[in-house]
């Protein structure tokens, strides 16, 4: 008899009911087994249907399963006279929760058949479809672990629900038009079909619409209304911001975007995440994407989206929906009925159901470079999967950066990093964070112990670190920041030893008190030297000073009169910004690379103030993209650099051949300092990391130049290059500290 220990993805995909039919097909007698962490199997049978037995268990895995690792053991025979499944044994061990999923082929079918007994039924799922991570409350994945639990199975759905020849058998999340979850519309008496056409007509007829979704709220409002989207804009006092735009399908999604297989791949998986594509001039409103040549496209990932767009009554409705985060600035995504209520006033109909979301997730937003996926935000469909890093089994949680937060948990040389939690600055953000450890504790079964944090003093999560580490008598691990993301690459790609790291992001605590931002680094995973570092410059007016990139502009300017031309700000402001740089009141020391996108934005009149976080680092590159000009390859320093900006742009060069030159000079000066410190120090691999290289242009553009000098060269891919993936890298580093 063999007993088979599969790890990986196997809980929640049905892989239970495709162990028992594998088995059947081959004649083996046994049973299979959940335990939390693993499926075990006992296998009997002879030599040679085992074999096949084996071979086709690795072959022939169900959908959205992934197994990472096979035991095989051989023990004395039984006396089995049939193939079982056991109900769960939990056991504590490596733990894989598996992400959402999006709606599979077959149940978009059957939501559409008028014979089929889930016709429009707006939560049908199956073993391969439906939500996870979401609705789980502990391990193992059953029905009554979850929010499914509220709701008691019909007889047909229990039918399906143990019927080992079903699409269902087994599926956690199974419900019917006769039993299970319901839609409904906040504050008017209209559920099912009739809150969904309600909701479907309002869309239609330019209104706005709260919408509860797998992990959260979403607001939607029809793309091509430009007033429609204006409105929303203004409720949600985001002045512009891109919104992410929902298409009926690929077909919807080409007329208005450039697409290529590879982001076709990507825009269609299980994840269905939020991918940035390049516009074309269709319909969309001009202000969903304002400024900007690129568009966050989705697809319809629950049977809601899509009955939204295609539900059979008489109603016209629009190929492009805007799908944005339901939240109040600065604060998550509204998850329950109450806080819908006191968010969306402003919306024309909340349309919720009674499935509890039990964890948030927002959408997932991918870019691509150089033909690869870069993750922007990894949430939806993709956390809590692990990166894996060998290292030692200790267990540790990394709370992440105070922006664009996650955390993270690892043990046994696996690093499970949190669904999106947001920016940290908020104290009810806070209270999530927290909240979202203990269930992501709990769902892992990680007692950490030792704590990583951010070596910012004043941060948040520095402050919930030391919080936490208290109950354990342990100082926590704090890493620098842009340490961290270097170690966050390195991490991705599983690599060990000497590298060098080159950061560049907006802002981050440095060892020595003032602002980095634009580091090169000589490290490994226990320790790190700053090898270098741009020229250092005078970041004054605080906060403000982050999103007013004339602020720094003038700091490289120095010149009142030349500003003054240049229309960086008012006579007040200019006079006021002077002063504080002149006096060194209010200043910081910074060697940011962000806030130099800012300023070059702000000379080239690109942009002088950003109303979100990267709008001036965007629209400098997408104005570089409009540029076919080639440069001669110049190294410079960072201030050069500026200098010679200023110069061209005093002298009348077009604004977007400046910002292609801009990033050409950049990289150049990036690969020079990388080929010397590779000289002095003989390694040979660099890793880029840090928000900036989100911008494709540079990314691509510094890769080519540091291979065509012989260096490799480690990019993100599926973690974020900005703090969403920091927590990754804390939780590295602390794995090597001598405290266990
Ligand atoms: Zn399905
Ligand atoms: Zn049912
Ligand atoms: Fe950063």
């Amino acid at each position: 008899m063999l007993n088979i220990k599969i790890f990986g993805i196997v809980q929640g995909v049905g892989f239970r009911p495709f162990v028992k039919n594998l088995a059947d097909a081959h004649k083996i007698f046994g049973n299979v087994a959940n335990r939390g962490s693993y499926v075990e199997i006992f296998a009997q049978g002879s030599e040679l249907d085992l074999e096949n037995f084996l071979r086709a268990l690795q072959n022939e895995n169900p959908p959205r399963s992934a197994i990472l690792k096979i035991d095989v053991e051989n023990l004395p025979d039984e006396n089995f006279s049939d193939f079982k499944i056991v109900e769960s044994v939990h056991e504590a061990g490596d733990i894989f929760v598996s992400p959402d999923i999006a709606i599979c082929e077959k149940c978009s079918e059957e939501l559409f058949n008028p014979d089929n007994r889930r016709y429009l039924h707006p939560f049908i799922n199956c073993t391969a479809c439906g939500p996870r991570l979401t609705i789980l409350r502990n391990m193992p994945y059953d029905r009554e672990r979850t929010s499914m639990s509220d709701f008691p199975m019909c007889d047909a759905c229990k039918e399906e629900y143990f019927d080992k020849n079903s699409r269902r058998f087994d599926a956690q999340p199974i419900c019917c038009n006769d039993c299970g979850c319901e839609v409904y519309l906040l504050g008017k008496n209209l559920r099912g079909h009739d809150a969904i056409k309600f909701a479907r007509k309002i869309l239609a007829g330019g209104g706005i619409v709260a919408v509860k979704g797998i992990g959260g709220f979403h607001l939607a409002c029809d793309a091509r209304n430009f007033s429609a989207v204006q409105k929303l804009r203004n409720s949600k006092t985001r002045p512009t911001k891109p919104f992410a735009v929902m298409f009926r399908n690929i077909s919807a999604v080409e007329q208005e975007c450039f697409l290529s297989a590879e982001e076709k791949i990507f825009l269609d998986s299980p994840q269905k995440p939020i991918v940035l594509l390049n516009k074309k001039s269709g319909t969309i409103a001009e202000n969903v994407a304002p400024d900007i040549n690129k568009l966050g496209a989705m697809l319809p990932y629950t049977p809601l989206h899509l009955l939204f767009f295609d539900f059979p009554d008489e109603i016209i409705f629009p190929d492009a929906l805007v799908m944005t985060s339901g939240n109040p600035s600065g604060v998550p995504i509204t998850i329950d009925d109450e806080d819908a209520l006191k968010n969306f006033d402003f919306c024309d109909a909340i349309l919720s159901h009674n499935r509890k979301i039990l964890l948030r997730a927002d959408d997932s937003v991918m870019d691509f470079i150089d033909n690869r996926p870069s993750m922007i935000r990894r949430s939806r469909g993709y956390a809590p999967l692990p990166v894996f890093y060998d290292s030692n089994k200790k267990s540790v949680l990394a709370i992440g950066g105070e922006l664009k937060n996650t955390f993270c948990l690892a043990k046994n040389n696996l690093l499970y990093a949190s669904p999106y939690i947001g920016d940290v600055g908020d104290l009810r953000t806070v209270e999530v964070l927290e909240s979202s450890i203990a269930r992501m504790k709990d769902l892992l079964e990680i007692s950490p112990e030792i704590i990583a944090c951010d070596l910012h003093p004043r941060y948040q999560t520095t402050l919930l670190a030391e919080k936490i580490s208290a109950e354990f008598n342990l100082p926590p691990v704090k890493v620098q920041h842009h340490y961290a993301h270097i170690l966050s690459c390195m991490a991705e790609n599983n690599f060990h030893g000497e590298i060098i790291g080159v950061a560049f992001d907006g802002t981050g605590f440095g060892d020595d008190g003032t602002i980095w931002g634009g580091e090169f680094f000589i490290c490994n995973e226990k320790t790190y030297r700053r090898a270098a570092h741009i020229e250092k410059f005078l970041q004054a007016g605080g906060d403000k000073s982050a999103r007013e990139g004339w602020r720094i502009a003038l700091a490289f300017i120095k010149n009142l009169d030349i500003a003054r031309e240049l229309k960086l700000a008012d006579e007040k402001n200019l006079r006021g910004q002077k002063f504080l740089l002149d006096k060194n009141i209010n200043c910081v020391t910074s060697t940011s690379v962000g806030r130099i996108f800012d300023a070059v934005a702000a000379v080239l009149g690109i942009c002088k103030v950003s109303t979100y976080e990267g709008e001036a680092a965007m629209k400098l590159q997408a104005c570089a993209e409009r540029s076919d000009k080639n440069f001669r390859a110049e190294c410079k320093n960072s201030e050069e650099i500026f200098n010679e900006i200023l110069t061209r742009r005093l002298l009348g060069e077009n604004i977007c051949d400046l910002a292609r030159l801009f990033h050409e000079r950049l990289s150049e000066m990036t690969a020079q300092i990388c080929e010397e410190l590779s000289l002095q120090t003989k390694i040979k691999t660099v890793a880029l990391s840090g928000g900036v290289f989100q911008n494709s242009l540079l990314s691509s553009l510094t890769t080519e130049k540091l291979r065509r000098r012989g260096l490799k060269v480690l990019r993100h891919e599926l973690i974020p290059p900005n703090d969403g993936g920091i927590c990754i890298g804390q939780a590295v580093h602390a794995l090597q500290e001598k405290i266990f």
